[in-house]
């Protein structure tokens, strides 16, 4: 990839899909470039709750207003260039590889807030790029009930829809009334004429489209960009009071403690208990490749113990995939999702 020249190309086309969409002034006055934020060689450790992952070839964030203009062109020119292209929330479900990401990273964290003029008494529609725990305090502060679940959860609003992300009982999809999402030029078929960067869309959520960490995202190439939540009107006091006692359930529970990425591996039915607690039965606690470890006071996380390289952390979910299936006759699916450019193919179980 010639990243001079896409970002030459890019930075040519800002200005006047700026202007079609609408925008007139602030961005393009200290010229295109301050539109978006950029880095050639950008290392993900810094972008991963992990702090693992080599360099993207280019890291850009576009900034918040016009977003997604900015966002679509650049999906748009890497389409048209054939660049591989990955969208960050804010990495706290990745292992990305030591060797990096070839081609465009896509950083979702400049979309932040609540959509202009949305949502009605009782929704509200939150960007992207929204960190999760943000989104359940722009809830409570309208005294609204129905995103508590979320305080303390690391992520954006954007990787939370994507991931479906599960917990305290709650999935994301259990709030979720509509999503809003750029679908990508190239697999758009039905693009407006004139508008050229993409097609921003609203879908109601389907009954059974969402299940336990499933998301039509995941069989989609889309940007999301916002999310709709339906909620409930409540005691502004009982919700703070929630999202205060969940968030210190979780520092209880050592999840700050060290960088990790949350729970390893999904739950199975298949396996008859939560998969932390057969690594517990197993005797696996505390067990460790390098600097990545099984924590000692939790089966399902894995800790990075402050020298772990991504490559640590996939041999040992890698090992611990195979003794689950040695010993119980099943592997359980691995819920990190492991990015950039590996050197080997994955085992059984975590391809
Ligand atoms: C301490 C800790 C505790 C955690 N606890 C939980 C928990 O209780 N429950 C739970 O479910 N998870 C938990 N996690 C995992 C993580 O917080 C969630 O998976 C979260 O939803 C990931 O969001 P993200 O923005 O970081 O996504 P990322 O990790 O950046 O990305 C995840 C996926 O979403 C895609 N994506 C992100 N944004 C967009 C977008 N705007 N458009 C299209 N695709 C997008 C990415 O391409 C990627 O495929 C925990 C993690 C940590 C570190």
């Amino acid at each position: 990839m010639d990243r001079a020249s896409f970002l030459k190309k890019l930075e040519a086309e800002t200005g006047p899909a700026l202007r079609a969409a609408g925008f007139t002034g602030g961005l393009e006055s200290g010229g295109n470039a301050a539109a978006f934020e950029y880095r050639f060689d950008e290392p993900m450790s810094g972008h991963t709750t992990f702090r693992v992952g080599g360099p993207a070839d280019l890291w850009i964030r576009p900034r918040r207003e016009g977003f997604p203009v900015l966002a679509g062109l650049v999906l748009r020119r890497a389409g048209e260039e054939g660049i591989p292209l990955f969208i960050l929330g804010s990495g706290a479900n990745l292992v990305v590889s030591d060797r990096g990401i070839r081609g465009i990273v896509l950083d979702t964290g400049g979309w932040t807030g609540l959509l202009d003029g949305e949502g009605g008494p009782s929704s509200l529609w939150i960007r992207a790029g929204t960190p999760a725990d943000q989104a359940a305090e722009l809830a409570a502060d309208r005294s609204l009930s129905g995103l508590e679940f979320l305080a303390g959860m690391p992520g954006s609003i954007g990787g939370a829809l994507w991931m479906n992300a599960r917990c305290y009982g709650r999935s994301v999809s259990d709030a979720l009334g509509e999503t809003e999402f750029l679908v990508l030029p190239g697999l758009d078929q039905g693009r407006e004429p004139g508008t050229g960067w993409g097609e921003i869309r609203r879908a109601p959520v389907k009954e059974g489209e969402f299940g336990y960490k499933k998301s039509p995202f995941q069989a989609m190439d889309a940007l999301i960009l916002a999310a709709c939540f339906t909620l409930s009107l409540g005691s502004p006091e009982r919700i703070r009071a929630k999202m205060e006692a969940l968030r210190r359930d979780r520092e209880e529970r050592g999840q700050y403690r060290f960088p990790s990425a949350g729970s390893a591996f999904k739950n199975h039915r298949a396996l008859g208990a939560p998969t932390g607690k057969i690594v517990d039965q197993m005797g696996l606690l505390g067990f460790a490749i390098g600097g990545a470890q099984v924590a000692p006071w939790h089966g399902n996380f894995i800790i990075n113990r402050g020298n772990a390289t991504a490559g640590d952390i996939r041999a040992l979910v890698e090992e611990l995939s195979r003794r689950i299936r040695a010993e119980r006759g099943f592997a359980p699916e691995p819920e990190i999702l492991f990015v950039g450019e590996w050197q080997a193919k994955m085992v059984r179980g975590i391809e």
